[in-house]
């Protein structure tokens, strides 16, 4: 398990808090990235080692 973290758009000038369910999960070998979609647009993108 891993922490829950709050998740701001990184877009510069928004900084709102992203819905907690990304938009888009996909695995790669560097781990799980999570595509989170802002109402403004920005596509924010984590990465959680798995
Ligand atoms: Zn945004």
């Amino acid at each position: 398990m891993f922490e829950e973290l709050t998740l701001t758009c990184e877009a510069e000038g928004c900084g709102r808090d992203l819905d907690p369910e990304p938009a888009l999960v996909f695995r790669d070998v560097g781990g799980e990235r999570r595509a989170y979609e802002c109402v403004c647009g920005a596509i924010t993108v984590t990465v959680a080692k798995t």
